[in-house]
């Protein structure tokens, strides 16, 4: 079976449940609001016991606090009422194995995908690459613990970001599937009037 096939397959028998969950309103239940990294071990549902409805989920390489992830926190506070914000990066995370130096250098020499081996990313596609990549940055992590601190901090200082809101900073350990505070974040990130 294609991907394509297996995800329809699945999406068939999910939606012959869907029962109740046709009446869930738009604004998320439990008003809060997570931004973690798109890595396929996170699933925030089941690590943050959501259910379809409770809160929203904003993703990205690294869970980094973006502009357009930024947007779409301003959208759910100010559209959709959230007022409670969690950043949880992770160990482990791609995003720590590369730079904005290197990530132009791969997309330069070739579009197809890189290898990981233990030195790093390193190219092996034949087909043409684009500088492009140089202009673009990738918000790449040097430090896992100072990476969440700054995005809770570029968050918390937004201007439209409403100092009520609590804004929470995680990492969350691929090995054990615990979140692990970063009270320097929480700290950064507490509300304010
Ligand atoms: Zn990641």
């Amino acid at each position: 079976m294609s991907v394509r096939d297996e995800v329809l397959s699945a999406n068939e028998k999910y939606a012959s449940n869907f029962g109740p969950k046709a009446e869930l309103a738009l604004p998320p239940s439990r008003g809060f609001a997570i931004l973690t990294c798109m890595d396929a071990r996170l699933d925030p549902a089941k690590y943050a016991g959501l259910s379809e409805g409770d809160a929203h989920v904003i993703r990205n390489a690294g869970g980094r606090a973006s502009d357009d992830a930024i947007r779409s926190l301003v959208i759910s506070h100010k559209l959709l009422g959230t007022s409670e914000w969690f950043v949880i990066h992770h160990t482990n995370c791609g995003m720590e194995f590369f730079t904005n130096e290197l990530m132009g250098d791969l997309l330069e020499q070739s579009l197809e995908t890189a290898e990981l081996g233990p030195e790093g990313f390193r190219d092996v596609g034949k087909s043409p690459g684009s500088p492009a990549g140089r202009e673009i940055d990738w918000l790449t992590i040097a430090d896992r613990e100072q990476s969440v601190v700054d995005d809770v901090t570029r968050i918390r200082n937004h201007p439209l970001v409403e100092r009520t809101i609590a804004v929470h900073g995680f990492v969350y350990d691929v090995e054990s599937g615990r979140l692990i505070g970063v009270p320097a974040a929480t700290a950064a990130g507490a509300p304010g009037s």
